[in-house]
């Protein structure tokens, strides 16, 4: 009977040794990111901020850039998006059918329950990437429209997000099958489903309400973007703009190296920290080629 205790008495120390060891492993760099969200995804490709001046080149593409299937849409036209913003997208839509009921505020400011029979929620995308040439068109044709006026409502060729093919239109069965997006959309179960929870899937609500002046663009309760989970979180949470986000992970950045951060290392710890395989990331130089640089961080 000693003999059992002592032996598991061993085992316990040897598995504790074991931890302890593990985590000795990890140590912090002596310079500490203080912002909330990990730096590897503020360098990510889908932290990236386009606007009137933030302008995408006319040559940009996303890629992979693939056709979504399987899910409702609002148009009879094939959708494309970036690979990962699609599996994102689909998660969401399938997440939305699991919704048996959900209270929501109406415009008069009353609550309700919507009752959805046994395929749930249903969500329908509307729209997804577009190249610079159709925005082009689409700018040209709404000025056309709209008494040559620039309201605001349509982006300007090289500012629209849905070039970048991390952003959609996301609409229900009532406004699929309108001819125009409104504003009143907030006001249905499934706008506000998605506003709620559409951080679980890394996305965000782009355009806010109120918000024109920082984001140049009107209200759009349907329009959705994908900046992965952790600034999805931080933004929904907050409450803010993608650019006031950016303007603090700035800020953030020139504090950290100001301290004498390194990106490098922050970058490996933090891979290290989520047990994640390295990944490569496309630096802002240019090598000989032409062709941009890529960081791997092990
Ligand atoms: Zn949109």
């Amino acid at each position: 009977m000693k003999k059992l205790v002592c032996a598991i008495l061993t085992m316990i120390f040897c598995v504790c040794s074991a931890c302890v060891l593990a985590e000795e492993q990890l140590v912090p760099p002596e310079v500490h990111w203080n912002f909330p969200v990990p730096l590897t995804d503020i360098q990510s490709k889908y932290a990236l901020l386009v606007n009137a001046d933030n302008l995408l080149e006319k040559s940009f593409e996303p890629d992979p850039l693939i056709k979504v299937t399987g899910i409702k849409r609002a148009t009879s036209a094939a959708v494309y998006l970036e690979e990962t913003a699609a599996e994102a997208l689909k998660a969401m839509f399938e997440a939305a059918t699991f919704v048996t009921e959900y209270s929501y505020v109406t415009e008069t400011g009353k609550t309700k329950v919507m009752e959805y029979d046994e395929g749930g929620m249903v969500l329908f995308l509307k729209s997804g990437y577009r190249s610079y040439g159709t925005q082009a068109t689409t700018y040209a044709n709404y000025l056309a429209r709209n008494n040559n006026v620039d309201d605001g409502y349509v982006a300007k060729p090289g500012s629209s997000e849905h070039q970048t093919g991390i952003c959609a239109d996301i609409l229900n069965d009532d406004y699929a099958s309108r001819p125009t997006m409104t504003q009143d959309f907030k006001w249905t179960p499934e706008a506000q489903w998605m506003k709620e929870n559409c951080a679980d899937y890394g996305f965000i609500l782009r355009f806010l309400e109120d918000a024109e002046k920082e984001t140049g663009i009107k209200f759009e309760p349907w329009h959705f973007r994908y900046v992965g989970k952790s600034i999805a979180s931080y933004i929904m949470a907050e409450g803010i703009t993608l650019e006031a986000f950016t303007v603090q992970a700035k800020e953030a950045m020139d504090d950290f190296l100001s301290r004498g951060g390194d990106v490098d290392e922050q970058m490996a710890y933090e891979y290290k920290k989520l047990n994640r395989p390295p990944e490569s990331y496309v630096l802002n130089e240019f090598g000989e080629d032409g062709d941009a640089e890529v960081s791997l961080v092990f």
